[in-house]
């Protein structure tokens, strides 16, 4: 493996519950991704909706992290504290002209095939600067959306190849900011990785398809987008994919030896058997040393 001694990844998990073994999966496959090219892994809650979020979840998280011998290198972040950065990232959008206000439901949407009945990005760049002094209020009558260029897009994903996304200007424009006056995971996750400079992204592959659009709003702030490996997301027995929705079972932090062994195999390792007998950091210490990305199953679900 090439070793990139400035190579930055991250862990950015939602708080909306505990830590299960999918996102362990994700977790472990940045953690080696990381450490294998000798670079940093950082941890950042991405705690921007509270009316999804349990409170106990983030130190669930941070919790289990930590029984299974995951350490962020540098402070834990916490997107509910980065208010006034997303803030200023909307406002330097809106005055670029990438960015626009939206009162449109998403029921009219909908029905409208995803066009703005109310014309939306045509109307509102003439006033977008009255939009810049209401983004401070919560429960304000629109959206912010970003303005995404009509693209065939190309870029390369480290584990799955070349991949080719369409983006289509008005139809698929991001909220950057919902009515109910949260900002929204596509902005918050370009600006933090940006601000982190995380240089690579290991993530799920429920998350593939955002990464078009983020590479746009990526190069509207000014930044070079990172590199992205997407691994396959873990089903459960009917077929969906392993989250919280779901209610995949919390992992048992009192077996982190044998939770970390299972996530190896699922990401297509082949941990020696003699490792259930020792630590956790044993576990990290072999898979850092014999983390092969190119064994990930790709028919791996
Ligand atoms: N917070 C997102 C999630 O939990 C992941 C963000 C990302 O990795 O880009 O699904």
């Amino acid at each position: 493996m090439t070793i990139l001694r400035n190579y930055r990844g991250r862990f950015a998990p939602s708080p909306t519950g505990p830590l299960h073994f999918g996102s362990l999966v994700t977790a472990l496959a940045s953690y080696l991704e990381a450490k294998s090219c000798e670079g940093r892994w950082l941890v950042r809650i991405e705690d921007l909706d509270p009316l999804r979020e349990p409170s106990e979840a983030t130190g669930e998280i941070l919790n289990s992290l930590d029984a299974h011998g995951l350490f962020s290198d540098e402070p834990v972040v916490f997107q509910s504290r980065r208010h006034e950065v997303y803030h200023s990232a909307i406002e330097h959008l809106l005055n670029q002209g990438r960015a626009y206000r939206c009162s449109c439901s998403r029921k009219e949407l909908q029905t409208n095939h995803g066009r703005h009945p109310q014309q939306c990005r045509s109307n509102n760049f003439s006033i977008n600067k009255v939009a810049i002094h209401n983004v401070a209020n919560n429960h304000q009558p629109f959206a912010i959306r970003y303005a995404l260029n009509d693209e065939q897009c190309q870029w390369r994903d480290q584990l799955l190849g070349p991949q080719h996304q369409t983006v289509r200007s008005e139809i698929d424009d991001p909220v950057l900011l919902r009515k109910e006056g949260f900002f929204a995971y596509q902005l918050a996750v370009v600006v933090d990785d940006i601000e982190q400079g995380i240089t690579d992204v290991v993530r799920g592959s429920d998350l593939l398809e955002m990464t078009a659009q983020q590479r746009q709003i990526y190069r509207a702030l000014g930044a070079t987008p990172p590199r992205w490996l997407h691994i396959p997301v873990i089903l459960n027995d009917q077929g969906q994919k392993l989250s919280k929705q779901n209610r995949a079972p919390a992992l048992d932090n009192d077996r982190p030896v044998k939770n970390v062994f299972e996530a190896l195999v699922a990401l297509g390792q082949e941990p020696p058997a003699s490792l259930l007998m020792g630590s956790v950091t044993d576990s990290l210490e072999w898979a850092c040393g014999h983390w092969h990305r190119g064994a990930i199953h790709l028919t791996h679900r």
